[in-house]
């Protein structure tokens, strides 16, 4: 099996070739750190997480750098930190830690590096100093400005033409421009904004230098797959695509380019200005994070897609399904004595439902495929527990947990899924009620054991007896 990745430069679905299979190189621009992110914000995270993953899987945990950014210098940033009268550096660290906290909660593993700009701030400078030698970069009144002529193949990623693009990127003509469609790389800072000190004056960096010389710091150019949302397409990796070219690192930036598709909310895409955004951190109070993880895997990463609460309570009922038979076959497996267990037969069926997963995984993330061959795997589980063919399930299981997890999913034990949805005082009541049962049962009061069970059931708590006491989980629904 290869990996084939889509490309939005060439427009194609073709084999990933990593430059060195030994140090297999991976950016994606993340949030800017100054609110709590929403929902869609974090497509991208689950979806590059998920590629990492298939990497890791593919090249070796380590071999596999991956670098996603924070934004901690931003307009945004400055007027938060005004209005609570503090640092910048407080309200970045506050909201960064929230994003991350929100991402561990949506399965995602912490990336190899996560750099800050306020920590590239050298890098960022020396870049720009790099361009202006290499004469694709001037200077004029204060700023220092990427000079588009330089570079044939600008509008080359996003298959604009320059008109439109000069009208899409919503330009300002100052007029010490050259070119309307030139983009700032330093500018000078406002009076009550953060500055840095720099060849070309005092000022900050403007967004689109601050990725080229993330990328340079944390995994040298040119990198093998860069990644993010639709939306950044166009100005803003465009515009790295041609200060990593000009810069002279080998006239190579990234070899394949990957883009997410938005997630909407009614007919438009999330976004914090049109104020139509779930945040993660409030959704995740109301469901598991691994459901809020299946709901955004759902559809095709490049389709658009719709974020509704029916969409997260089908994630819930799928995960519910595949976490039932795990915990039917563990107890399965409890009941039947050491020496009978053998590890045997091919079990041909599940072996194929589990290539179908990794195959669909290696075709550009085709994760509706994946799933569905989650479910055939489950499927086989099922029948074997049925048939109790013990090797079939003891197969069966241990190549669904595998598929499942590689997809950073069914790492939870499967009692705690179920009992998730009990809160504190039901899980109380349960408790009692079992011990409470236990007790009669000991007593040989059977009548009474049986009320309880018949109790148990009305809170809609199923119990199962198992050579090591009994366990409970809430009720399938039907
Ligand atoms: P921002 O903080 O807006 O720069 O966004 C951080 C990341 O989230 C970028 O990769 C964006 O492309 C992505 N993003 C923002 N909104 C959405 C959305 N509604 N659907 C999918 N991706 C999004
Ligand atoms: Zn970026």
């Amino acid at each position: 099996m290869t990996l084939s990745l889509y490309d939005t430069l060439t427009r194609g679905k073709r084999a990933f070739a990593p430059r060195d299979p030994k140090r297999v190189t991976m950016y994606v621009c993340g949030p800017t750190v100054y609110n709590y992110a929403h929902i869609g914000n974090f497509r991208p995270v689950v979806v590059f997480d998920l590629l990492f993953r298939v990497l890791r899987d593919l090249y070796g945990n380590e071999a596999v750098l991956y670098a996603a950014n924070v934004t901690d210098v931003d307009d945004k940033i400055n007027r938060k930190a005004t209005e609570e009268g503090v640092p910048i550096g407080v309200i970045s660290d506050r909201y960064l830690a929230a994003y991350n906290a929100d991402a561990a909660a949506l399965g995602a593993l912490q990336p190899t590096f996560q750099p800050r700009v306020t920590e590239t701030m050298d890098a960022i400078i020396a870049f720009i100093g790099d361009l202006v030698t290499e004469g694709a970069a001037y200077a004029a009144e204060g700023h220092v400005l990427f000079d588009t002529q330089a570079f044939p193949d600008y509008g080359k990623l996003s298959g604009r033409p320059m008109d439109e693009m000069i009208a899409g990127a919503r330009v300002d003509v100052a007029p010490y421009k050259r070119h309307p469609a030139d983009f700032v790389l330093w500018k000078p800072s406002k009076a009550d904004e953060p500055v840095w000190e720099s060849a070309f004056g005092p000022g900050r960096p403007g967004w689109h230098i601050e990725c080229t010389a993330m990328i340079e710091q944390a995994l040298g150019l040119p990198i093998d797959i860069h990644g993010g949302g639709i939306d950044l397409v166009f100005p803003h990796h465009e515009n790295e695509l041609a200060q990593g070219v000009c810069a002279g690192h080998g006239h190579e930036y990234a070899d394949v380019w990957m883009h997410n598709g938005f997630l909407n909310m009614g007919d438009e895409k999330m976004s914090k200005s049109l104020g139509n955004v779930a945040l993660a951190h409030d959704l995740l109070k109301q469901y598991p994070g691994e459901a809020i993880r299946w709901a955004l895997l759902a559809g095709h990463y490049r389709q658009p897609l719709e974020w509704t609460g029916d969409l997260i309570e089908q994630a819930k009922s799928a995960l519910d399904r595949l976490y039932r038979v795990l915990d039917d076959s563990a107890r399965f497996l409890d009941g039947v004595p050491t020496g009978a267990r053998a590890s045997g037969g091919e079990h041909t069926g599940a072996t194929q439902a589990f290539d179908a997963v990794l195959g669909a995984l290696q075709d550009d993330l085709n994760t509706p495929t994946a799933f569905a061959g989650l479910f055939q795997l489950a499927d086989h589980l099922r029948a074997a527990v049925m048939g109790k063919d013990v090797a079939g399930v003891e197969r069966s299981r241990a190549l669904l947990l595998e598929a499942g997890q590689l997809m950073g999913f069914l790492h939870a034990d499967a009692g705690t899924w179920f009992q998730g949805g009990a809160d504190d005082d039901l899980k109380a009541k349960v408790e009692a009620l079992i011990a409470a049962r236990l007790a009669a049962r000991t007593a040989r009061d059977w009548p009474e054991a049986d009320r309880i069970r018949g109790e148990l059931s009305a809170l809609n708590v199923e119990v199962m007896d198992g050579p090591t006491g009994a366990t409970w989980r809430i009720k399938e629904q039907a």
